[in-house]
């Protein structure tokens, strides 16, 4: 750890170049909106800390949804459930490999409550999902910003709903749809791309519980909230390109992973 806060602390003094990014990524800049230094971190000096049990979860779950749902855009039909664990399972042993547990977590028993999530998922949603778009790239051109705004979309469904998965310890707030960066990202990105607007925006959140839960959040996206983030991205392009990067401590600090290198800073 102390090799890697020097390393920051020789990103920082180097000043390191952030004019040359290539485009804006919805991920990058929630990151950013979260909290500026983690960005620095992150995406400036390229510094990597291996992922958690909840990014390791969340990685092998999107996995399996997403290879259920390319298929299903053509047969109209799920895969058997059997499939849909080995595919969680292959892609779970190989995400654990990159994972950095604590010490009070039982890998196995994560990767059997994302079996468990799954069979929740699979039971009481996916019956009901015509997917058209599985992972959609998009990159878009804003008249304000510099660079283009590029993200992937999780799914979009048959009736134009834009569809994202979370995978979560707790239960989202009800109105978490309404507000969500990503989703109005996404709606921005649709828009952009299908010159109509969407037909809603959905968080789908699976909660793990001792009893698995899941929860559809609804939302909908006003022109007015794509004219903000569109105002926001343009803010966080500057802030970026000016070397705006600051601590923003709060919840989200206990599964950063850069906590060593933040108090060096
Ligand atoms: S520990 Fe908290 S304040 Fe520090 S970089 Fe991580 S998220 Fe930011």
């Amino acid at each position: 750890m102390a090799g890697e806060a020097s390393d920051a602390a020789a990103c920082r003094q180097a000043g390191a170049a952030v004019s040359d990014i290539p485009h804006l990524s919805v991920t990058q800049l929630k990151t950013y909106v979260h909290c500026p230094l983690q960005y620095f971190l992150r995406y400036v000096c390229h510094l990597k800390v291996p992922p958690g049990s909840e990014v390791t979860l969340g990685r092998a779950v999107h996995g399996a949804i997403g290879d259920n749902y390319r298929q299903k855009i053509a047969s109209a039909r799920d895969l058997p459930f059997s499939d849909v664990a080995d595919i969680f399972s292959t892609r779970w042993e190989a995400e654990a490999k990159e994972a950095a547990f604590e010490k009070d977590e039982k890998p196995g028993e994560i990767k059997d409550q994302g079996v468990q999530l799954l069979k929740t998922y699979f039971d009481e949603v996916a019956p009901h999902v015509q997917p058209l778009e599985v992972e959609r790239e998009f990159l878009v051109n804003l008249r304000t910003t510099k660079h283009p705004v590029k993200g992937y979309i999780d799914l979009i469904d048959s009736q134009g709903n834009i569809i994202d998965h979370k995978t979560t310890k707790r239960s989202y707030p009800q109105d978490a749809a309404e507000k969500d960066l990503q989703l109005t990202a996404y709606a921005m990105a649709y828009r952009a791309m299908h010159g109509r607007p969407e037909n809603g925006v959905r968080l789908d959140v699976m909660v793990r519980n001792k009893q698995p839960k899941i929860q559809q959040l609804n939302g909908r996206r006003s022109e007015s909230q794509i004219g903000r983030f569109i105002r926001l991205a343009e803010q966080l392009e500057n802030g970026i390109s000016s070397g705006v990067f600051y601590p923003n401590e709060s919840y989200l600090c206990s599964g950063c992973g850069y906590e060593g290198m933040c108090e060096k800073w």
